[in-house]
Formats: C-alpha cells, structure tokens, sequence
C-alpha cells in the first residue's frame, strides 16, 4: 500500500507495552476502529486485490477478526464465518489444535459453514508466528474449501508467520509492519 497510508493507519494504531505480559508490544487496533476515515481506508485496502471477484465466505477469527471480517465481507458481498475458541459454538462442529507460543489451543468452526471448493478470504486482524492462521487455513480446507487469501492489518515479519502462510499455498495481504 502507499507509504503515507501506511504512516496514516500505523498512526491510528495504539501499543501498549507489557500487555498480556512483560516483553510484549501489544498492537492495539481498537483506536484504529475508532477512527471512522482509518477504518473504512483499512477495510478499502484489505479487499482492494479481490474487487470484482468472486469470493462466497470470508472466515474470521475471534475476535478482532470478525469485526473486520464482517466488513470485508460486506464490502464483497460475501457471506460471513466465524472461527471461535474451543466451546462457544452451538452446532456441529470441526475443530482443530494450533500452537500457541506456550502449549497448544483448539478452534471450532460449524461443519456447514462452508461447503466444498467455496471460494474463502480469512481476516484476523495481526499475523505473528502464524500458528493462529494456519490451524484456520487448516480448518477451512478440512472442508473442502479453497482459501484464496489471508488478510491481516498487521504482520511481525520477524516471527515468519506470512510466509509460513505462503508456504501452504496462500496468498497473504498485509498493509503495515511492525519490527
Ligand atoms: P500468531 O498465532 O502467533 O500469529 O498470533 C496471532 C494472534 O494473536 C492474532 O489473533 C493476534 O490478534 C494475536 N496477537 C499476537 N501477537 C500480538 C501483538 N503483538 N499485538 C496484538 N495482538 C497479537
């Protein structure tokens, strides 16, 4: 995206240092969705590659990702999914382990939430090591569908997880970086 975008939407974005814990810059996106002109032109570029194409669900991952999921999903008229921690889902499910920097985690999806070769964006809204997104990615294709794309406001390129991304055959869109 253009550099002074780029400075805009970083801008927008708050960090909170030592949070959930010491060591941790925790990049606080809530001021950006604050900002009614840095949430619509983040919307506007997380979708920009796929206008006009067509795509039947786009996956978000709880819970910053539902909130720009559902906006992207509007923007391309799209369906929406959401992928929930472990027990907060009432239908049938699928479910599966993803590391987290400590131990491991489950995330569910509702087993018709997508059907076979659906053509699926997935939205979080930060990509770190990447373990978050590929047990999505995971999930998705577990059901038969083609993940065209993941979205992330915001990735951490030290900890490789875009193009850990990549090395499944994604495409990853990232609009600002942070050391
Ligand atoms: P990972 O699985 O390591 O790629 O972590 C990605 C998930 O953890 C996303 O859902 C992010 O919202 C969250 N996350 C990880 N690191 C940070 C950070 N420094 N600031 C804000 N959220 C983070």
């Amino acid at each position: 995206i253009n550099p002074i975008l780029e400075n805009d939407l970083k801008a927008a974005i708050r960090t909170i240092p030592d949070y959930p814990k010491p060591g941790v810059l925790f990049r606080d996106i809530t001021t950006l969705l604050g900002d009614a002109r840095a949430f619509r032109r983040t919307v506007d570029e997380m979708v920009q590659p796929w206008a006009g194409m067509k795509i039947d669900k786009v996956a978000g991952i709880e819970a910053r990702g539902f909130i720009l999921g559902g906006a992207v999903a509007h923007q391309v008229s799209a369906g929406f999914v959401p992928i929930r921690k472990k027990g907060k889902l009432p239908h049938k499910r699928v479910s599966i382990a993803y590391s987290l920097e400590y131990g491991l985690d489950e995330m569910e999806m509702h087993e018709d939430a997508v059907v076979a070769n659906e053509r699926v964006i997935l939205v979080d809204d930060l990509i770190a090591t990447g373990g978050t997104a590929e047990g999505a990615v995971k999930l998705l294709q577990k059901l038969g569908a083609e993940v065209v794309a993941a979205c992330f406001v915001i990735d951490l390129p030290d900890l490789g997880g875009a193009d850990k991304l990549r090395a499944l055959g994604v495409q990853v869109r990232t609009l600002l970086t942070f050391e």
